[in-house]
């Protein structure tokens, strides 16, 4: 424990449950003594997210399907009403129809790839423009990315597109809410399994493959999404705006299989 993120106060979208990527950052700043709100998306997660929150001495806990402006703009009233200023905010949402996270990218149809766009893209900055207007200067937004917005990945498809916009959309945010002194940066973090994951094709394969291949020769955990998280989110990073940060054991700088691995 320290005191990194002490005074800070930050809301922290995207628990489903204790492998969530969102609740490794939320961990890693409470123990930095930040105090955190999260919202949770339906009645079947409030279950799971209630007592994650409270274990970490959070109340403010709230519903929001970021589809939906009313549920949007409740969250930051609230915020308002109850805390007046935010320091934080951490976006770690995305969904994508699974029935086209698998084959070909080139099959995916209108809705699906609309539908994805909506809660992987657009959601961030519909959540921006609400906290801009409530977040102190040095404050700190950060969403959550992957390799196959830059590089094709199997079975990733249309979300792949999806996260090579929301990347776009994180430099343009920087721009935009910089003169502010608001920092926008994304993680792309190396594949973990959690249960967004678990939608996605052969994913246990890319876990291997990364396994294998990564300059580590392991995958990340949750926690160490949430250390570097951590990082963007409070003061140490204050000249860091606009970035894509990889946390992802090395893997995106390889080019080639390891030679050291076995055939999987
Ligand atoms: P997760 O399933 O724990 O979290 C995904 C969250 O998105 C869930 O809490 C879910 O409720 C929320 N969500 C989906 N649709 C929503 C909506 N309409 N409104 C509100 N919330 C909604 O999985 P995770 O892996 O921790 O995912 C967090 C982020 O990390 C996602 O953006 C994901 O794409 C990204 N990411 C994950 C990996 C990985 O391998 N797990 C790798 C890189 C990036």
């Amino acid at each position: 424990t320290g005191t990194l993120m002490k005074g800070k106060r930050g809301l922290i979208m995207g628990v489903a449950n204790n492998r969530s990527i969102a609740w490794g950052v939320a961990a890693a700043c409470a123990a930095q003594g930040a105090e955190i709100a999260f919202t949770f998306q339906g009645e079947a997660l409030e279950k799971r997210v209630r007592p994650l929150a409270e274990s970490i001495g959070s109340t403010l806990v709230l519903p929001c399907d970021v589809g939906d402006d009313a549920q949007l703009d409740a969250v930051f009233d609230t915020l308002k009403a109850e805390w007046g200023t935010i320091d934080f905010v951490v976006h770690a949402i995305g969904w994508a129809d699974k029935a086209y996270l698998r084959g070909r990218y080139a099959d995916t149809p209108r809705a699906a790839f609309l539908q994805a766009m909506d809660i992987s893209c657009f959601s961030f900055t519909a959540v921006c423009q609400r906290a801009s207007a409530i977040i102190r200067p040095g404050g700190s937004l950060l969403t959550l990315s992957y390799l196959g917005a830059e590089r094709v990945m199997p079975h990733y498809n249309v979300m792949g597109v999806a996260k090579a916009a929301l990347e776009a959309s994180v430099r343009y945010l920087a721009a935009d809410l910089g003169r502010d002194q608001v920092r926008v940066n994304a993680i792309s973090a190396g594949p973990i399994r959690t249960l967004a994951a678990s939608g996605i094709g052969d994913f246990t394969y890319i876990l291997k493959w990364n396994q294998l291949n990564a300059p580590l020769e392991r995958t990340v955990t949750p926690e160490e999404v949430g250390r570097s998280g951590l990082y963007l989110l409070s003061d140490l990073s204050s000249g860091v705006t606009g970035e894509v940060h990889h946390v992802d054991a090395g893997y995106h700088i390889v080019g080639m299989k390891n030679p050291r691995a076995p055939d999987i």
